[in-house]
């Protein structure tokens, strides 16, 4: 047995993650009385939430009419019926209160003339469900909403006197007999120490798993860390098979063009100069959804109309846009087609690709954020002391796509229906759970053993295989062919981590060793997708499989479940897609007719 001290920590709930749907939780904890801890193994203020351009949607209607109705429709379209309707009817209502308290809590939006807070057109965001023109509803802080929304969180959080565990690597979830979850281990990056933390209720807020593609838009931190958790702890990850791909992923680096561009009035060209979008979607163009953009671009890259030398991308142009409009509403991309494309957008188009941006699927949850463990009896039933939200979890608002703007909202409103539904269960006066220190001895065995790992393999090179293989076998297109491989190249892989080597055998600052476990949990979500994808025998929202064609109701309008193990054996099952709304329409609800499955077009 590995000999490891470490400090212990007692609190009523854990936050295990700092993006913004790790801060509000953790601001509605704290806010609440509860003691509350965040641990995060970046600065609050450098996670991947920080990217975010374009905005959060809520139908605040200051541009144009718009109703929670109309955003909900939507969003069950965009998710291709995949999503969970009682989730999508509590985001989207609770939309507008959630945006009115960022603006309270200080966001810096961007204003309309009367100083309203400013909002812009986003890919199938409409009206009249689904029948009317297209509707500014995404609320932003010009190209930078992202930034604006994590440094107010941050500064709420500490308003509120919640505590930080600052660059603190979670390593698992402290499990006990029961299957409840009692706490975590974290190992602090900065001086080697190791740290128990008890809980009441822990929070995973661990951000998405974008690292598992070569080419994607996210940080180097979005290694999906509590899908590995929650998946060596023996719980399942739910519809992993669905990655957006993001029309407009700068090529090359992959660095992220906001839909927000073609909001403001930029539109795509091919290499005949014309705006094939038309062709496509004739009534919402450039901004249909972004499964729909991404493979009409792909298509036409492989009819042989892609631009540049070898003819493998697309253009963005937004020279026609008047030159105040880049600088007041785009400053930031401005910036990075300059630096990373080399580009002055103010003269020429940019060179664009589909880019990995976002994993529509992840922990199950409800909507209130309690981790779901699906039984044959009761597919909605919870683990006790466990909570998911934001990227990392699936609850399920996206289904089987996302809408640009949902993802913001989603951390945000989630992220405080968790602190809610604290407050409704955790008992202050209970002492906190101690498991057996078993269960963490066998958390630091696994830790010692990979700290000690000595075979041939480098890290940085499993892994790169891993994201070479994601990236040809399962991206915007995929065939059965292109799975079958996908599955035994990663289940080679796994062989591959059996005989990994880490160099560095210290505990401070050791980026080997972090990136080591970072690629496990990789692994572990590489293994979801491409296994529930070779399963799923149709095509839905980002899931575009060429031999099967048609989206399929009757067969698979339901949640993949997948549970991998240590080794990587894949199992899968499946759970139904909650189509029951929360209200009818006698309390102002969607009509079940009206959110029922039809044809998808925009
Ligand atoms: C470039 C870009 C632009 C985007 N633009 C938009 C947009 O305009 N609108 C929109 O709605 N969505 C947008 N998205 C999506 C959206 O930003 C993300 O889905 C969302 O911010 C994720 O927030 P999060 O809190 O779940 O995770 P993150 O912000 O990724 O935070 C994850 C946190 O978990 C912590 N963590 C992870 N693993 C561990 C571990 N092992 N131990 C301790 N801590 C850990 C990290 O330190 C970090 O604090 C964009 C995404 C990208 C990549």
């Amino acid at each position: 047995m590995a000999a490891y001290e470490y400090e212990t920590h007692d609190y009523d709930v854990v936050v295990v993650g700092a993006g913004g749907a790790g801060l509000r939780a953790t601001l509605g904890m704290a806010e609440q009385g509860l003691r509350t801890a965040c641990v995060t193994k970046v600065f609050p203020t450098r996670s991947h939430t920080v990217a975010a351009q374009g905005g959060v949607a809520a139908s605040l209607g200051n541009m144009d009419e718009d109703h929670w109705q109309w955003h909900m429709y939507d969003t069950v379209k965009g998710s291709d019926w995949l999503g969970d309707n009682d989730t999508i009817e509590y985001v989207t209502r609770e939309a507008p209160r959630a945006v009115y308290e960022l603006e309270h809590y200080g966001v810096p939006f961007s204003r309309t003339e009367d100083g309203r807070i400013y909002q812009r057109p986003f890919g199938g965001h409409t009206s009249e469900f689904g029948e009317g023109k297209p509707v500014s509803r995404a609320c932003a802080a010009a190209d930078r909403t992202g930034h604006a929304m994590l440094h107010t969180l941050y500064g709420q959080s500490l308003k509120h006197k919640a505590e930080f565990y600052i660059e603190y690597f979670a390593l698992d979830l402290i499990m006990d007999d029961d299957g409840a979850c009692t706490g975590i281990m974290a190992w602090k990056l900065d001086d080697g120490t190791l740290h128990r933390f008890n809980a009441k209720l822990v929070v995973l807020a661990t951000g998405g798993a974008g690292r598992t593609y070569f080419s994607c838009t996210s940080a180097h931190t979005c290694t999906g860390d509590g899908g590995g958790m929650v998946a060596r702890a023996g719980l399942p990850l739910q519809d992993m098979e669905f990655v957006q791909f993001h029309p407009t992923g700068i090529y090359g680096p992959g660095m992220l063009i906001t839909e927000g561009a073609r909001g403001e009035g930029g539109y795509l060209t091919n290499s005949e100069g014309e705006r094939f979008m038309e062709r496509y979607a004739p009534h919402y163009k450039d901004l249909a959804s972004r499964d729909v953009v991404s493979r009409c671009m792909t298509l036409e890259i492989r009819e042989g109309r892609g631009v540049g030398p070898r003819k493998d991308h697309i253009y963005l142009n937004l020279s026609h846009l008047p030159a105040e409009v880049l600088h007041e509403r785009l400053p930031g991309i401005s910036e990075s087609a300059r630096i990373f494309a080399g580009v002055d957008v103010t003269k020429e188009p940019i060179p664009v690709l589909p880019t990995a941006h976002y994993n529509m699927g992840g922990i199950p949850t409800n909507y209130w954020g309690e981790v779901l463990r699906p039984t044959a009896d009761d597919p909605d039933a919870v683990v006790p002391g466990l909570m998911a939200a934001g990227e990392c979890a699936s609850a399920s608002l996206h289904g089987a796509n996302r809408l640009g703007t949902n993802s913001l909202l989603d951390i945000v409103v989630i992220g405080r229906a968790t602190s809610v539904r604290a407050g409704q269960i955790v008992d202050r006066k209970a002492p906190v759970p101690h498991a057996d220190d078993s269960k963490v001895d066998a958390i630091l065995d696994r830790f010692d053993r990979i700290r000690h790992a000595n075979g041939d393999n480098a890290t940085a090179e499993v892994r790169l295989k891993m994201q070479r293989s994601m990236q040809n076998n399962a991206a915007v297109f995929r065939t059965s062919e292109s799975l079958r491989e996908g599955v035994e190249e990663i289940r080679e892989i796994w062989g591959d981590m059996q005989t990994i080597k880490v160099t560095d055998r210290s505990l401070i600052w050791n980026s080997d060793l972090m990136e080591t476990l970072e690629l496990y949990n990789l692994m572990a979500n590489a293994s979801a997708i491409i296994e529930g994808a070779e399963a799923r025998h149709e095509s839905r929202g980002a899931h575009a499989h060429e031999d099967y064609p048609e989206r399929d109701d009757k067969n698979w309008r339901k949640h993949t479940l997948a549970w991998v193990d240590a080794s990587g054996k894949t199992r899968l099952d499946y759970r139904p897609v909650h189509e029951q709304p929360l209200t009818g329409p006698d309390e102002g609800g969607v009509d079940l007719k009206v959110l029922a499955p039809k044809k998808r077009v925009y």
